[in-house]
C-alpha cells in the first residue's frame, strides 16, 4: 500500500503518518527526517542540505529525488510505504509516478490536510518532538502536551524543538509550500486518489481524528 501525505507544514502530516503506520503496519518515510538525520550526523548530504532547511526552502529536486529513490529501493519497503513530505514539487511527483510504474506499483491514496494559516504558525511554534529516533512522537504544548514537562509519554525520552520551528522560518516554509507544493494537489486530484481533510481547532478535528477515520477506512 503506497500512501502519500500532502499539506502545509504544521497540518499534522507527521502525526497522521505515524498513527497510520502503527495501525496498518506500513513503514513511514519522511524526507525531512532523512535530511535532519544527515545534518545531525554531519554527512556529505547533511552539509549539502543544511542551508535549505535552515532557511525553509526546498532542497533541489535532483538531490531529493536521488535520496528518496535510494530509500524506496530498500527491502523493508517492498510491501508499502507512507511517504511523509515527498513529493513536494511537480517534478518530484512526476518522477515518483515513473518510479512506481517501473516497479509495477501505484499510489493508493494521497491524503491532503488543510488548516488555516494562522493556526499553522501557532502550532509549529508550540510543537515538540520526542528525540528518540525510534519514537519521534509529536506533541503540542497547547493542544496535546506531554504528561510530564519535556518528557515523552511513550518512551520517557527528552522532547526537542526543531530549529526551523520558529515564526520567521515557518513563514518562509509556508510561502514555499503555497508556491511549489500546492500545485501538485491538482495532479493527484486528477488521478482520482486525492482525499482532503480539514484539520482545525475551529471544527474540533485534529490529526489524531483524521488518522482514526482513515484507519477504519483502510482496514476494510
Ligand atoms: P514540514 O512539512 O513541517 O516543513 P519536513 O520535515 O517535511 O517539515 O521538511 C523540513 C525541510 O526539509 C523542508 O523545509 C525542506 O527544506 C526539506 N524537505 C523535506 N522534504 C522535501 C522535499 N520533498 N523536497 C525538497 N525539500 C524537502
Ligand atoms: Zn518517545
Amino acid at each position: 500500500m503506497i500512501i502519500i501525505m500532502l499539506g502545509a507544514p504544521g497540518t499534522g502530516k507527521g502525526t497522521v503518518a505515524g498513527i497510520l503506520s502503527e495501525n496498518l503496519n506500513v513503514p513511514t518515510v519522511s524526507s525531512g527526517d532523512i535530511f535532519r538525520k544527515a545534518i545531525q550526523e554531519k554527512t556529505e548530504l547533511g552539509k549539502e542540505v543544511e542551508g535549505y532547511l535552515s532557511r525553509g526552502e526546498l532542497v533541489p529536486d535532483e538531490l531529493t529525488i536521488k535520496v528518496i529513490e535510494a530509500r524506496l529501493n530498500e527491502p523493508d519497503l517492498a510491501n508499502g510505504v507512507i511517504l511523509d513530505g515527498y513529493p513536494r514539487t511537480t517534478a518530484q511527483a512526476e518522477r515518483l509516478d515513473k518510479f512506481l510504474s517501473e516497479h509495477g506499483k501505484k499510489i493508493e491514496l494521497a491524503i491532503n490536510l488543510e488548516t488555516p494559516r494562522e493556526e499553522l504558525i501557532e502550532r509549529v511554534v508550540n510543537r515538540r518532538i520526542c528525540e528518540n529516533s525510534e519514537c519521534k512522537t509529536i506533541y503540542n504544548l497547547k493542544l496535546n502536551p506531554p504528561k510530564q514537562d519535556g518528557i515523552c509519554d511513550k518512551c520517557g525520552s527528552k522532547l526537542m524543538q526543531r530549529k526551523d520551528d520558529n515564526e520567521e522560518v515557518m513563514n518562509n516554509r509556508l510561502d514555499t509550500y503555497f508556491k511549489q507544493t500546492q500545485p501538485i494537489i491538482d495532479f493527484y486530484d486528477k488521478k482520482g486518489v486525492l482525499c482532503t481533510y480539514e484539520v482545525s481547532v475551529k471544527i474540533n478535528r485534529m490529526g489524531t481524528d483524521v488518522a482514526k477515520e482513515l484507519t477504519e477506512r483502510l482496514k476494510k
